[in-house]
């Protein structure tokens, strides 16, 4: 069976990071969630008060940071470690969220996290989800896949997922904030959230985890073997 480099992009919690799980899990393929090396970054500005307008602070504070992912010892799913600390739950907080589209459209942070990101998938057997991951990462994926869903879905999913660990949170906070990290992600300068010419586009409103799961790996039966 050949191995392949599986890149997923699209909006804000149309269900890439479920989709992308689902395929590494069927293929035994690495899974790495972009957005997290983004949100960790983040994390890190906010936590050591770096201000990201100036540049040589960007520059040394990134000189300070390790990204490293590693399986979860119960589910063995893939979580990531900012500087050896497990920052998978706390990077998920509404304080990264609302600030991280705007750290993300900074060059010198998208080059470090795109180089480390290359240099995990040179071996291929590989699924990562972002925004630019079949434009800018990996523009030779075999399999390039481009997520939709409708704006009233996302933020239902994205609710759920967050309510569960702060109830004080509303609807309309999280609506705002997907919209806001749309608009910068596909407007911003470096590497915007594009459709890349060869994605295939997968809408996934009406269909079930189980079901996204079939319709990708049809495409990706044709590729490996
Ligand atoms: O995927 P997730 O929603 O966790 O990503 C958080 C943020 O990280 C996005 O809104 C975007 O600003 C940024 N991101 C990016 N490029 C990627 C992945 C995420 O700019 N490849």
């Amino acid at each position: 069976m050949k191995k392949i480099v599986i890149a997923i992009d699209g909006w804000s919690s149309c269900g890439k990071s479920t989709l992308a799980k689902q395929l590494a899990k069927e293929l035994g393929y690495i899974y790495i969630d972009s957005g997290a090396m983004y949100r960790a970054v983040t994390l890190y500005f906010l936590r050591n008060h770096v201000d990201w307008t100036n540049t040589s602070e960007v520059t040394e504070a990134l000189t300070n940071i390790n990204l490293q992912f590693k399986p979860n010892s119960v589910n063995g799913e893939s979580e990531i470690y900012l500087n050896e600390e497990n920052v998978e739950y706390v990077i998920r907080d509404m304080v990264v969220a609302e600030k991280v589209s705007e750290v993300a459209a900074i060059e010198e942070v998208r080059s470090f996290a795109v180089a480390e990101q290359q240099k995990m998938g040179a071996a291929k057997g590989i699924v990562m989800d972002g925004r630019d991951i079949g434009t800018t990462v990996f523009p030779d994926a075999e399999l390039k896949i481009f997520m939709t869903a409708d704006i009233a879905v996302r933020v239902e999913r994205r609710f759920r997922e967050m309510y569960s660990k702060n109830p004080n949170i509303t609807i309309e906070e999280v609506k705002d904030n997907l919209e806001m990290r749309d608009y910068i992600d596909s407007h911003r300068k470096v590497s915007p959230l594009q459709k890349a010419a060869d994605a295939i586009e997968i809408n996934n409103t009406g269909l079930s985890p189980d079901e996204q799961l079939l319709l990708a790996l049809k495409f990706i039966d044709k590729l490996i073997f």
